[in-house]
């Protein structure tokens, strides 16, 4: 950790040791697995630690997270929007876990914007905007909850990761490395997993709580987006795959139910760049996967108006879907040479 953390760290111990009222934990909206195992890791701990939290969701999170034990509170802020108000009120302070940007809470982000408490953003994106009053920010750390162990941990708080704590911050960073397949090359991670797993964790059970559920629906979804909806374009190292509306209610979409279909068509040889393409109300939601050092991030930022990771990324469109598709398609031809310099 950097020296000038290590001063927050002491700024924020200050501030944890004054503190009488609620604690809010915010993940970005639509949380995947890091973004809610962050939430509730932390929320977790902290509540062992003896401070009162509340975690507040954007929005829901997928089915095969529900089984990770959050001790506190843990409130979804659009099926609540009263009690995450009086919340957002009332709290002294409030953590933003793994988005890097206010606009990544959707509907949160006036409430996020106009907290009056003191803020704090733990967070693994690159570009962070400064909009909390301390932030740790990591780009090179595989997941925020690894970074999140490393801050509780430099607050002097592990010992308060217990079971579920640790189940929480293990889906995280097993969530956001593929399963320990990318961004693994830091020693760093299997020092933090190696503590993780002194708490009696049994990594297969999480493995197969979040991989090994799907329903006969979901499975067969997958199937028909591989076998009818992707197309591989191999001039351009790339293969996509869209979904209708209609196509998600024939197979009774769940929220969750296309996570980490994206990540499919990079298994094909030669392919190192891949998207989804999903039409909701309105607009297009955009999944951009990629391997090498061909920028994910920076293609959704300049044309789908998002950002993530180098190699994971994510925005929108405001087209019909059938548009949207045409102006990936035809983008293309431009990176034609960062797309075939890439070693795979
Ligand atoms: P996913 O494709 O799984 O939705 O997201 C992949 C990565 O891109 C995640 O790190 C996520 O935080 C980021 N991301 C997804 N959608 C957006 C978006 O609309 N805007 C920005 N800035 N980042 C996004
Ligand atoms: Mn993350």
């Amino acid at each position: 950790m950097k020296q000038s953390d290590i001063e927050i760290l002491k700024s924020i111990s200050g501030v944890l040791e004054n503190i009488s009222g609620t604690i809010l934990i915010v993940p970005h909206a639509n949380p995947d697995g890091d973004a809610i195992g962050s939430a509730i890791g932390l929320a977790n701990i902290l509540q062992n630690a003896g401070f009162r939290v509340v975690v507040i969701s954007p929005n829901s999170y997928p089915s095969f997270y529900n089984w990770l034990d959050c001790k506190t509170e843990i409130l979804d802020a659009e099926k609540n929007k009263v009690a995450s108000k009086k919340h957002f009120a009332n709290a002294e302070l409030l953590i933003c876990v793994d988005f890097n940007e206010p606009s990544r809470v959707g509907p949160l982000q006036k409430a996020v914007e106009g907290f009056t408490g003191k803020k704090i953003l733990i967070d693994h994106h690159p570009d962070p905007m400064y909009f909390c009053d301390y932030t740790i920010s990591y780009p090179s750390y595989s997941s925020t909850a690894e970074l999140v162990f490393d801050v509780v941990a430099g607050l002097g708080l592990n010992e308060y990761i217990d079971k579920p704590a640790a189940e929480a911050l293990y889906t995280g960073i097993m969530a956001d490395t593929g399963s320990f397949s990318h961004n693994t090359s830091d020693p760093n991670i299997y020092k933090v997993i190696a503590e993780l797993l002194k708490s009696g964790i049994k990594p297969e059970t999480i493995h197969a709580n979040v991989y090994h559920n799907y329903s006969a629906d979901r499975m067969r979804l997958l199937g028909y987006c591989l076998h009818e909806k992707m197309e591989v374009l191999p001039e351009y190292r790339t293969a996509f795959i869209s979904i209708t509306k209609d196509e998600l209610e024939m197979f009774n979409f769940k929220p969750g139910d296309t996570e980490g279909f994206v990540n499919y068509p990079l298994s094909i040889s030669g392919i190192i760049f891949s998207a989804l393409f999903i039409e909701k109300e309105g607009l297009v939601k955009a999944s951009f996967r990629s391997k090498g050092d061909f920028p994910a991030n920076s293609f959704s930022k300049e044309h789908f108006g998002g950002g993530g990771h180098l190699n994971a990324a994510g925005g929108e469109a405001k087209l019909p879907l059938k548009e949207a598709l045409s102006k990936f398609k035809q983008l293309l031809p431009g990176y034609l040479n960062q797309l075939l310099n890439v070693d795979s």
